[in-house]
């Protein structure tokens, strides 16, 4: 199969669909892979290393979007690229069609066939192609949180880890999932004193077993979390309801009793945030300050770690794209049906069930 990438064209977006050494994956299974000009270079991948791994470089994407019969993005594509994709081709990418109607419509014009990320499951309805963004954004609240926490930036002066003869900072993770785990784990490396609060017992009693003690766990109650945010240093909201918007679990309220200059990172942002106050930012205004808490509520955190998030996303979209290569996406999507559950648009109809109810489609 003739597999393509283009360089992301989505404001602010550095990441790319392929890293070379997936490429050179695609190559040894006999498939040929077109990457345009640049693609790489948000992560540091030349041109040259994309070369070297096997591939072609076209001189820009309206080839890609021409020749290819496999289209691999990181983004949902901007309606430029949506006016090229065809009937016949397959898209391989983020789409997060339920809130888009627009981008759902064109789709459903071009005859695509478009497998996203987002809703491709694992076992035990697991959404594995997410996973690592929250991992990602679960470690870098902690690194963000402890940079927001110095004078400089608007905080207290407070050092997570501490020093010998100084208490370490106060670190407070609403919500134990992915995001919480992976900024726990942040967290206890820096030496700081961490609390995590949950609603599901099976998740306090997974964190309590793997921590071994260096975490405390708390079940998540209105006076829990009125207690505890009210003495941390640094706070972390990881919260999700499937399907609903973030519940707002510190209200505005709870900032006066906040020691002044404390930091409040919702993570929890891209799903309307579980701060009150909260109100999403961006990576060049990353924080704000209300009743002088200060707020990081950057929505697309994994964003400015691409290289990072570029491999720990080609680490679980590759094994599903060489699967599509090799046997096509109706044999791969038919022998796996998680990858089955990614269909979400072919010959010119909403294959989700979700998205089509969500927006009026037939299914
Ligand atoms: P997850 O499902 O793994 O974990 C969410 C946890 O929240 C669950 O353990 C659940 O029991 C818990 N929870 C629900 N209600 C609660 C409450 N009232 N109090 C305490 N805990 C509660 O989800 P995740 O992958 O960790 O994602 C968390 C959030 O981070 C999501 O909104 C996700 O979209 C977001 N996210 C944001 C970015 C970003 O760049 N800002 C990146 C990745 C993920």
């Amino acid at each position: 199969m003739l597999v393509g990438t283009v360089r992301e064209i989505k404001n602010h977006e550095y990441r790319v669909g392929l890293t070379p050494e997936s490429v050179r994956e695609l190559v040894a299974h006999g498939h040929a892979v077109l990457v345009e000009t640049g693609a790489g270079l948000g992560i540091g991948a030349a041109d040259e290393a994309y070369v070297a791994a096997g591939a072609r470089i076209a001189p820009d994407a309206a080839t890609v979007f021409e020749t290819c019969e496999m289209i691999v993005k990181v983004k949902e594509p901007q309606a430029i690229e949506r006016a090229q994709l065809r009937q016949g081709q397959i898209l391989y990418t983020y789409l997060h069609l339920a809130p888009d109607p627009e981008q759902t419509a064109d789709l459903v014009k071009s005859g695509v066939t478009a497998i996203a990320y987002e809703t491709v499951t694992g076992p035990g309805n697991t959404l594995p192609l997410l996973k690592p963004m929250s991992q990602v954004a679960g470690r870098m609240a902690i690194q963000a949180g402890a940079t927001a926490l110095e004078k400089a930036h608007g905080g207290r002066g407070v050092l997570l880890g501490g020093v010998p003869g100084v208490q370490p900072g106060k670190v407070v993770v609403i919500g134990g999932g992915v995001v919480g785990f992976n900024a726990a784990q942040m967290a206890v490396g820096l030496g700081a004193d961490v609390t995590i609060l949950d609603r599901d017992a099976d998740v306090l009693e997974r964190l309590d077993n793997h921590f071994e003690g260096r975490v405390r766990t708390v079940f998540s109650s209105r006076g829990a979390v009125a207690d505890l945010v009210a003495d941390a240093d640094l706070v972390v909201g990881a919260v999700l309801i499937p399907g609903a918007a973030a519940p707002k679990l510190v209200t505005r309220d709870m900032l006066s009793a906040m020691r002044a200059g404390a930091v409040l990172v919702d993570v929890a942002i891209d799903q309307g945030g579980c701060f009150e106050t909260s109100h999403a930012t961006t990576h060049a205004e990353p924080t704000y300050v209300v009743d002088g808490i200060v707020h990081y509520c950057v929505a697309n955190m994994p964003g400015a770690v691409a290289r990072t998030s570029t491999y720990a996303l080609n680490n679980v979209t590759l094994p599903h794209a060489l699967q599509i290569a090799d046997h096509g996406w109706n044999a791969a999507l038919r022998a796996n049906p998680h990858l089955a559950a990614g269909l979400n648009v072919h010959a010119g109809k909403v294959a989700y069930e979700a998205v089509a109810r969500e927006l009026g489609y037939e299914y």
